[in-house]
């Protein structure tokens, strides 16, 4: 009976349809099993790791994928071996030294955080504070906050996002959506090009787009980064956050108005302000390692063009264990963030693998440390193993909708490439929409793993759920995912429960594995459009797609 209507279907155009439907059962037994206290949260480089990425390697090789990658002996593998350097900070005894004597001591996790992956061996520090507004040079903006003030061996005060998040009628930062000068990685690089000891971002929730529960979990344990030669050239000795309320003391006490400078550093003509006579000072321990973590690489080889590929991609790994919450719950077992994108790429593999084959070959890859700051997506984007000037465009998937079905689906980076067209088109069978990001100013396309790949020039599409709910509409959507952020995101509560509606997350499913037959059986080459940031690294390689 299926099979008459695959043949039905296929009469009929629908040529992109799923001969296997999808199966919410199967995806929500991944989820269950990945999320599971067993997977202790599938921290990097612990043994959670090896269980793991050995269940998603099973998962692949059941649904009839091949290795996609080869062993240090050239046998062909499902794992690509990717090597990390691991930075512990243990026994913080800083504190700030304020102008009248009085010190304010700085209490992990409490008050700031203190972490780096610059420094690889245990720091003292005795330095003057310097406040920068955003920290942000950029030239190609007429934009700089530092206007040649030394900040050598001292530490910036740094506000998180960016100026147009408080005032979009600038229109020099994209308006609310946030730009890579509004992540917290810019700021601590920017610290570092300027030989800065340390740079300490002020929380905020609304312009973070997470809470302080979030920021303490992902900045009190373990950092990760990928192996350099000289990290401090990247990484400066001190990463750190405060709480508002810690900072604005302290800058009162310097005879300072936080609340004014705030205001000031929304202008260009911004100049920084040392916070006179506060000093922070003290030891941490760093012990720093090299660590060997894996991306899971599995391909199905296509028909006719097996060296052209169409690419999924999801991460495996989550927070690991870490501090307990309220209820003594210390296992961050991910659930949603990012047990239901392992399941859904699994379930997909599951479908290409049972349907008739396509013409280019589909690659799923389930990358590691992308919770340290997208280190395993990095790594393959440095060493592909299938070129990336024949990677036809993707998918990343970081958390599938479980909130029930939607009208649409939101594009994170809307506006940017063909891909979103021709996800609109396939949407327009399931009566739904492609919407822009509702919440741009997050800055979620710097914060997923199709970042890294998107950097050189393959069109990746990074959607998240829609918030127009059936139910509920747009109201419902927003407060059930603001409810996520603040309850669940990146704390032990991310767990699965047996009142999560994937109806709507099975529909997305459906639309990427809709687009991704479409792109593995077509000619077509998606591109990112004119003005996109990617489109000339894209172009520099056309000539190999002629
Ligand atoms: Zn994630």
């Amino acid at each position: 009976m299926k099979r008459m209507i695959w043949v039905a279907m296929c009469l009929m155009g629908v040529g992109t349809a799923s001969a296997e439907p999808l199966s919410q059962q199967r995806v929500l037994k991944d989820v269950q099993v990945l999320a599971s206290d067993e997977f202790e949260g599938r921290g990097v480089a612990t043994r959670a790791e090896d269980k793991t990425v050995a269940y998603i390697v099973e998962g692949f090789k059941t649904a009839g994928f091949l290795p996609g990658a080869k062993d240090s002996a050239g046998k062909p593998s499902y794992y690509q071996d990717v090597a990390l350097r691991r930075f512990r900070v243990s026994s913080p005894e800083l504190k700030f030294t304020l102008p009248d004597g009085k010190t304010v001591p700085v209490v992990q996790g409490e008050n700031m955080t203190v972490a780096t992956r610059g420094a690889t061996a245990d720091v003292t520090l005795n330095a003057p504070l310097v406040f920068v507004g955003y920290g942000v040079t950029a030239a190609e903006r007429g934009w700089d906050d530092f206007k040649g003030v030394d900040v050598k061996g001292k530490i910036i005060v740094v506000l998180i996002n960016d100026p147009d998040f408080v005032e979009p009628d600038l229109k020099t930062f994209n308006g609310k959506a946030m730009t890579y000068y509004g992540r917290w990685t810019y700021k601590y690089e920017e610290a570092a090009r300027r030989g800065a000891l340390g740079a300490i971002i002020i929380h905020d929730t609304d312009a973070a787009a997470y809470g302080w529960a979030t920021v303490k979990n992902s900045n009190t344990r373990d950092r990760f980064d990928i192996v350099r030669p000289d990290p401090l050239k990247v990484n400066p000795v001190l990463e750190s956050w405060i709480q508002a309320d810690t900072a604005e003391a302290l800058f009162t006490a310097a005879g300072l108005d936080l609340k004014a400078l705030r205001v000031q550093a929304l202008s260009k003509t911004f100049k920084p302000v040392e916070l006179k006579g506060v000093t922070l000072s003290g030891t941490y321990k760093v012990a720093a390692d090299e660590i060997h973590t894996r991306n899971v690489v599995a391909v199905l080889p296509g028909k006719t063009k097996p060296d052209e590929y169409v690419l999924y991609s999801a991460h495996w790994d989550h927070l690991g264990i870490g501090n307990p919450d309220a209820t003594g719950d210390k296992i961050f077992n991910g659930a949603f963030d990012n047990a239901t994108g392992v399941a859904g790429i699994l379930e997909l593999a599951r479908a290409f693998a049972k349907a008739p084959r396509t013409d280019r070959s589909i690659v799923m890859i389930s990358f590691t440390a992308e919770e340290s700051g997208l280190l395993g997506s990095e790594y393959y984007a440095s060493n592909p193993l299938f070129p990336l000037d024949k990677t036809v465009g993707g998918v990343n998937i970081d958390g599938l909708n479980i909130a029930g079905p939607t009208r649409n689906i939101e594009l994170t980076g809307y506006g940017q490439s063909t891909l979103e067209d021709m996800l609109a088109e396939t949407l327009k069978t399931q009566k739904r929409v492609v919407t822009p990001d509702q919440r741009a100013e997050a800055g979620l396309f710097y914060r997923s793993d199709h970042f890294p790949m998107a950097k050189r020039g393959v069109p990746m599409l990074f959607g998240a759920w829609g918030l127009d709910m059936v139910d509920g509409g747009l109201e419902a959507g927003k407060k059930f995912s603001e409810a996520y952020i603040r309850d669940h995101y990146h704390q032990p509560s991310d767990e699965y429960e047996p009142s999560w509606n994937m109806t709507g997350g099975l529909q997305d499913l459906e639309a990427y594995y809709a687009l991704g037959r479409k792109l593995a059986t077509a000619k077509v080459w998606p591109e990112w459009k004119p003005g996109s940031e990617f489109k000339a690294e894209r172009d520099k390689s056309a000539m190999t797609r002629k």
